[in-house]
């Protein structure tokens, strides 16, 4: 077991009468790649900020390592922040924009250049020192704008949508190479994105937000496979959701037909959502489908493609790798583990 850095308890926000952060209560472990992950305007901004300490909550405290810093200024707390506009500063060079946070703490000059050295190897620029921050590319600059942050050796790096002015496949790029530098440095990451796919990629953990509440906390496959109420399952992917009854622990029925599940620990009979993944389904013939369909749509989206199948109760998105052709009539077939049963109470 990890230990835990931070720990919200119950923090409110009010802007106004505008309830933004409705009662976060979540600790935060040391080492960990955590993503704060929801739709614009979920909170997750608002949360970053109380812990940097450029906010101050309504109600509620904010603890590291076991000392409440809900009242600790910004630059006492051993935390940084790296925002998705760059903030370097346009008159100094690479080396001046990295070595500036080791000089305002009045660090012995001797081992800057060498820190310095460090950090750019660390994010991939070395030999970069003397080059003027215009001449450099988005993607460079924010790398250079993580090596500022990192060199102060802080506990924590916050990053508020880094990568959002990046063209996609510097994004990528960058994703891999941020998770890499948090394994590097071995310090607890927060990032804030509204990208559930950029969240699956790098997080060790994921905290879904939305309207002010946590959704779900879990690992990157929890979120995906077990997603806990509706808003989540729609969130992350797109998602097949249907209502159906769970007559017994491991027995759904939905479209018809019963189906073995995973699940448990219903009521008898409860009326319930069934999440299904596109690509969890097997495409076979009619007469071995459990569910039996027409392809009404199939779009082309590179990697695969994404068909609806008709039945006669609605239709289902299908991801595949073969080829279709419209009107055809197949089969689907769900093995027990892709069938993911929610509670309809916990339906957004
Ligand atoms: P996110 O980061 O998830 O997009 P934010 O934390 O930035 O969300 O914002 C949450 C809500 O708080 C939004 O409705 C936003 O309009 C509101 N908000 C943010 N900052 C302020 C402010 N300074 N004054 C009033 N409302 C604000």
């Amino acid at each position: 077991m990890s230990k835990e850095l931070i720990r919200f308890e119950n923090i409110v926000k009010d802007y106004d009468g505008q309830l933004v952060l409705k009662g976060i209560n979540l600790s935060i472990e040391e080492n960990a790649f955590v993503t704060l992950l929801g739709p614009s305007g979920s909170g997750k901004t608002t949360l970053l900020r109380i812990l940097g300490g450029f906010l101050e909550a309504s109600e509620g405290k904010v603890f590291f390592d076991e000392v409440e810093i809900s009242q600790t200024p910004a630059y006492k707390r051993e935390i940084n922040t790296v925002f998705q506009k760059y903030a370097l500063f346009p008159h100094m060079n690479v080396y001046e924009n990295i070595a500036f946070g080791l000089k305002i703490k009045k660090e012995d000059k001797s081992v800057i250049p060498a820190k310095v050295e460090k950090m750019l190897r660390l994010v991939g620029l070395s030999g970069y020192e003397k080059r003027e921050i215009d001449t450099l590319s988005g993607g460079q600059q924010q790398r250079i704008a993580i090596a500022r942050a990192l060199i102060n050796e802080p506990k924590v790096l916050l990053l508020d949508e880094p990568l959002g002015a990046l063209d996609l496949r510097l994004r990528k790029e960058m994703q891999l190479e941020l998770k890499k530098i948090q394994k590097e440095v071995g310090i607890t990451f927060i990032y804030v994105t509204h990208d559930q796919e950029e969240a699956l990629t790098m997080s060790d953990e994921i905290v879904v937000l939305n309207n002010g509440e946590i959704q779900q906390i879990g690992s990157p496959s929890d979120i995906y496979n077990e997603p806990e109420n509706e808003f989540v399952a729609r969130f992350i992917g797109d998602s097949n959701i249907v209502p159906g009854i769970m007559l017994d622990d491991y027995a759904v029925v939905f479209d018809d037909h019963q189906f073995v599940c995973v699940d448990y620990g219903f009521e008898d009979n409860e009326p319930v959502e069934i999440v299904i993944r596109p690509e969890d389904f097997d495409i076979v013939s009619v007469a071995k489908g459990q569910l039996k369909g027409v392809v009404t749509s199939i779009i082309f989206k590179g990697v695969h493609n994404e068909i609806t199948v008709k039945t006669d109760k609605r239709d289902y998105i299908v991801h595949t790798i073969k080829n279709f052709e419209l009107d055809k009539e197949v089969g689907l077939f769900l093995e027990p583990e892709d069938i993911h049963v929610m509670s309809e109470m916990s339906a957004y």
